[in-house]
């Protein structure tokens, strides 16, 4: 069977106050639900959250790091560093990252390799744009990002990560990929994972982003090889992301 997880990825959002108040809330409603549950936030609050997160079963995540281990990296955070102030988990390779700071694939595997040396939880972003779909590329695109890392990785780097499909056309846009067409390429993954993993590959929780809220959640989790969520806009609402979490338990 493989885990449960939601992750939030509260992006460029936040503050001070409504962080105390978000994360709280949180913590009250899913600490006793059957699903993993971890968020992913700014750097400048990783310390304040992870505060508010101590002593529950919630994990704390960034969302990236960098591909170099120390030094004269201005403006870069290690991953030494995002275990130092209590992160399990680091988002690598959304696709705002491929985008608007143009990472590779070979960046995205470098990092991975950083984050899973210093004992952190990758959660990988893979995905397709709209025009990439339009050709009829879907798989095409998201195989060729998952073995860009896998052949980086040994079997036990394989076995340690968490993926997340995200078609870029579905983030942050209010248009969800129906269940059907999420699952027909979480089912491609699920593939191409067996074939490199064997039967542990049930085991790896395969999340889908893009758009997800408390409306559509358990019609996505319904679906076999969907295992969780990435929420980004609606991580930010208390109620919608514990709705999720619920949802996701509950399947
Ligand atoms: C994301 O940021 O990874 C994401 C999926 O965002 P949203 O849920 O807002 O589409």
């Amino acid at each position: 069977m493989a885990r449960k997880l939601v992750a939030a990825n509260w992006k460029m959002n936040g503050s001070a106050e409504g962080n105390a108040a978000l994360t709280g809330r949180v913590v009250e409603a899913v600490s006793a639900l059957a699903c993993e549950v971890v968020l992913c936030v700014p750097y400048p609050y990783l310390l304040q959250v992870g505060g508010l997160l101590a002593g529950s079963r919630i994990g704390l995540g960034a969302q990236d790091l960098s591909e170099h281990d120390a030094g004269a990296y201005t403006g870069e955070v290690s991953a030494a560093m995002l275990t130092d102030v209590g992160c399990t988990h680091v988002v690598i390779g959304h696709s705002e990252r491929r985008k608007y700071h143009g990472e590779t694939d070979d960046v995205v595997l470098g990092k991975v390799r950083r984050a899973q040396a210093a004992g952190l939880v990758p959660i990988v972003c893979v995905g397709e744009s709209r025009e990439e779909r339009e050709a009829g590329e879907t798989e095409a695109v998201v195989l060729r990002q998952l073995e860009a890392v896998f052949a980086g990785l040994d079997d036990v780097g394989a076995r340690s990560l968490v993926l997340a499909y995200e078609p870029v056309w579905a983030i942050g846009t209010g248009l969800a990929a129906t269940p059907e067409m999420a699952q027909a390429v979480h089912a491609s993954i699920r593939t191409a994972l067996r074939s490199r993993l064997g039967d542990d590959a049930g085991a790896l929780a395969v999340l889908y982003g893009g758009s997800v809220n408390a409306d559509n959640a358990a019609s996505l989790f319904a679906m076999a090889d969907i295992d969780g969520a990435l929420v980004g806009g609606a991580s930010l609402d208390a109620e919608a992301f514990i709705s999720i979490c619920v949802a996701n338990s509950g399947r």
